[in-house]
């Protein structure tokens, strides 16, 4: 049995750690009245009772209740924040590491509801994952929790239900041809063919053309977001609100940008992100593609926009887009919100490329014969003749499909198949994984600071 050193925690005589062996993590708890509560196997420690629990949801529910550093926390207040999202649960202790002292809030539970079916977990399951990173890494700075992509109130519901601390509600299904009259926008006419001066001495326009439009296309979805804001947020100052509008097939103007920030003020909406799209393209686990100079102009401003509001920017599909973080750092100032999503799930193939080479192989080739199924869900360029051939490579050199963008496209985007629980590498994979653990924070610690001094490279 190994202990991890900082996850020693005492209150009122209720003393615990967590440990692992070649087979698991666990919880170890002793003492306190406590410790009835917790599920797990009896046991005795240096003469005193104690108990061996298994990292569970009911198990996180009372380490929360009795250590509230593990409880998600909203992130106001802090600047710069950074949604790291842990499809495995098994990535947070490494996110951790890699943030710690470096000023950033993390928000370390971050899942959409896509994302929680394709890997057939729940919200419960993944606030207790984070709950236990925290722990493990005795980690008392703070994390969010964010509910990704929520398009129905139910599911707001169900985010805040588990004790999430962070909701971005997507509304682009009702993006699009709103039946919506202008008259039903009528608190926005003072904000009808107006020039406004913005923060970063610039100007923005709303024409006639521009308030027409913005109504037809957002009016329906930005009715929807007040409904839901109304019903499930407004009395709830401790959860933090964005807004998506990032998932649309055109990019969103600054003058819409402008609008849709007008309307939820006027409807008293305290939102503290909004996601817009931005122009060019941000696809999964590769760089930015498209103009640098054009994304630049627009995001100052968007930027602007954000300021003379008063809420944030939300950069979604964050990860690996390393010619644009040094803009977005120096243009937001670091006051904005970057999520990553999946790239946790690639340093983990790269430790399974490095750690056992014939499975990863076999998951690769996996990946292959699924991609076009996986292309439903994720929009990316990769075509599966675009494919590198792995029997071409050693296997002391396999890590470089993790770097050469067509392979990493396509692992990027087949997890949910890859780690389907009817697919028999699955338990083999968390097994490899579970020994591979200090290689894993490694190469999860490497990653994730690249992305942070890129950030702040032009601070
Ligand atoms: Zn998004």
């Amino acid at each position: 049995m190994k202990i991890y050193e900082n996850s020693h925690y005492e209150k009122e005589e209720c003393s615990c750690f967590m440990a692992r062996d070649d087979k698991e993590r666990f919880l170890v708890v002793t003492g306190g009245t406590k410790m009835e509560e917790f599920r797990g196997e009896a046991l005795l420690m240096d003469g005193k009772k104690a108990k061996k629990c298994p990292l569970d949801v009911h198990n996180s529910r009372l380490v929360r209740e009795i250590f509230p550093f593990t409880k998600p926390v909203s992130v106001r207040g802090r600047k710069f924040s950074i949604g790291l999202g842990d499809r495995l649960g098994i990535a947070s202790a490494g996110h951790i590491k890699a943030v710690r002292g470096k000023g950033v809030f993390p928000v370390l539970a971050q899942q959409s509801i896509r994302e929680l079916n394709l890997t057939g977990r729940t919200y419960d399951e993944v606030l207790a994952d984070a709950t236990w990173a925290v722990l493990q890494e005795g980690y008392e700075d703070g994390y969010g929790a964010d509910g990704d992509h929520l398009k129905t109130k139910g599911e707001v519901a169900m985010a805040l239900e588990a004790g999430f601390s962070m909701i971005t509600l997507d509304c682009s299904e009702f993006i699009g041809d709103s039946n919506l009259t202008q008259s039903e926008a009528g608190h926005l006419e003072t904000y009808r063919d107006c020039t406004f001066d913005l923060p970063g001495g610039v100007s923005i326009n709303i024409s006639e053309e521009n308030y027409t439009e913005t109504i037809a296309i957002y009016g329906r979805a930005l009715e929807f977001t007040v409904e839901v804001y109304n019903e499930l947020l407004r009395e709830r100052d401790d959860v933090d609100f964005e807004l998506s509008i990032d998932e649309t097939m055109t990019p969103t103007k600054p003058e819409a940008h402008f609008l849709i920030a007008a309307w939820l003020k006027e409807k008293g909406v305290n939102v503290l992100n909004i996601a817009p799209r931005f122009c060019g393209e941000f696809q999964k686990g590769i760089d930015y593609r498209g103009d640098l100079m054009q994304f630049e102009k627009e995001l100052r401003l968007h930027q602007a926009v954000a300021e003379y509001f008063g809420h944030r920017l939300s950069i979604h599909s964050g990860s690996d887009k390393f010619s644009v973080f040094p803009i977005i750092g120096r243009l937001t100032g670091l006051d904005c919100h970057v999520k990553t999503a999946g790239t946790n799930w690639l340093e983990a193939l790269r430790c399974i490329a490095t750690a056992a080479p014939a499975l990863f192989r076999r998951m690769y080739r996996f990946a292959l014969d699924n991609l076009d199924g996986a292309k439903a869900y994720y929009h990316i360029y990769t075509e599966k003749q675009m494919a590198p051939d792995d029997e071409a490579l050693k296997d002391t050199e396999l890590d470089r499909l993790l770097d050469i963008n067509e392979s990493r496209q396509i692992l990027h985007v087949t997890y949910g198949y890859l780690l389907n629980e009817t697919n028999p590498f699955r338990k083999i994979f968390f097994e490899t994984m579970h020994k591979e653990e200090t290689l894993y924070h490694e190469y999860l610690k490497s990653h994730i600071r690249r992305h942070l001094s890129s950030l702040m490279s032009m601070q």
